[in-house]
């Protein structure tokens, strides 16, 4: 039996490593698009803060972990799922076969649609890769903005405070952690963090990110096209910009900003199995047992959602739970209306 697991974060490594278990004999192949080592997003306000280095967020320690296990760990990046053949096909070309597939790529951080965003200076805190571009500029003093006080957000304000820089936060909804905590809650957060320093704007957004027209660079003098041709002409980049950006809120303020993270929420890692055939939600959808619509495809972590029979239709995803109707309504659907009904029902909420 041939096990594919996509996505080497928790969800797929604990997955392989409860296989290797639980089947002795059996082949399992984690395939990851990252080009580290499989690593735990939640030590990342760790590593901000210093309490870490890269190596203390790996998940597991030792180069050659998962090889006295018998699991392949390779790097790819899953384009498309054929249910048919029972293949996925990888970006570089290559295909995997497999008897049994779990799903486990969980999810990327949704940038809203803010002008200015996309351009230098803003960074969302999901990876590796974002943790280093952040600690390049979050530097003591430097003024950083984040977009987004929901429960990650706080996490990683928290790190971002520790290291000594000038904070604020921009939540939109009327408090801090709006989707998990009343007002009193929220009021308390909010008046934590300004004892700390922070300056926190709730019931605000970010309407747009502006940055200063960069005058044209100064043409170099000879000597200086002599330098620049032997390699070493070129300042390096400071960390933190000379010029700020300025961010703009829905509230008429302008605030200075030398680094911009953007928390605004996540969605799931579901691209690839558009046309696979496999029902998706929000994310995967699966039943109690974590199994697609096809047999012996499952899901599992971030990308997933799990319909649960209780004494009614519950959808548990990592975005929340949601009730979706009664069971004595849910019994007299067949299976296949539920996803189209519970599609129909998120759509709506
Ligand atoms: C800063 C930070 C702090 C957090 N703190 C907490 C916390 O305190 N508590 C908590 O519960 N959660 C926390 N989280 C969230 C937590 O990290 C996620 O819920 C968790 O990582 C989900 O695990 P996963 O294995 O489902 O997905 P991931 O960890 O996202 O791993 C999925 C992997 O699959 C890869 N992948 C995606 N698409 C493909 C593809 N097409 N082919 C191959 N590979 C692919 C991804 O690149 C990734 O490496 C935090 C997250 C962050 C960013």
């Amino acid at each position: 039996m041939k096990h594919v697991i996509l996505g080497a974060g928790p969800a797929g490594v604990i997955a392989a490593e409860t296989l290797r278990k639980n089947a002795p004999g059996d082949e399992i192949v984690v395939i990851g698009d990252e080009p580290e080592a499989p690593y735990s997003r939640m030590a990342i306000p760790y590593l901000l803060i210093g309490n870490v280095g890269e190596e203390g967020t790996r998940l597991r320690h030792g180069a050659d972990h998962f090889a006295k296990l018998g699991i392949v760990v390779r790097h790819g990046r899953a384009k498309s799922v054929d249910t048919v053949k029972r293949q996925v096909l990888l970006e570089d070309g290559s295909s995997v076969v497999f008897d049994r597939l779990l799903i486990a790529t969980g999810s990327s951080p949704a940038t809203p649609p803010i002008p200015g965003i996309e351009g230098p200076g803003v960074h969302p805190c999901w990876t590796l890769a974002d943790a280093r571009e952040i600690m390049a500029l979050a530097k003591p003093g430097a003024r950083v903005l984040q977009m987004g006080a929901g429960f990650i957000g706080c996490i990683i304000m928290e790190a971002l405070a520790a290291r000594g820089v000038k904070l604020s936060v921009v939540e939109m909804g009327d408090r801090m952690v709006p989707r998990m905590m009343g007002p009193t809650a929220g009021g308390m957060i909010k008046d934590w963090c300004e004892a700390k320093g922070v300056s926190v704007y709730t019931g605000a957004r970010v309407e747009a990110v502006e940055r200063p027209e960069t005058p044209a660079a100064a043409e170099p003098g000879l000597l200086g096209k002599i330098a620049q041709v032997l390699g070493f002409g070129a300042d390096p980049a400071p960390a933190v910009p000379a010029a700020p950006m300025t961010v703009r809120l829905s509230t008429g303020q302008r605030l200075e900003a030398d680094l911009v993270i953007s928390a605004t929420g996540v969605k799931p890692n579901i691209g690839f199995l558009q046309d696979s055939g496999i029902t998706c939600l929000v994310g995967v959808l699966t039943d109690e047992h974590l199994q697609t619509n096809m047999p012996g495809i499952y899901a599992a972590g971030d990308c997933a959602d799990r319909l649960v029979r209780l004494p009614c239709l519950w959808l548990e995803s990592h975005s929340g739970r949601r009730l979706l109707c009664p069971a004595a309504k849910f019994g007299e659907f067949p299976p296949t209306v539920v996803p189209r009904l519970a599609r129909l029902v998120t759509q709506s909420i």
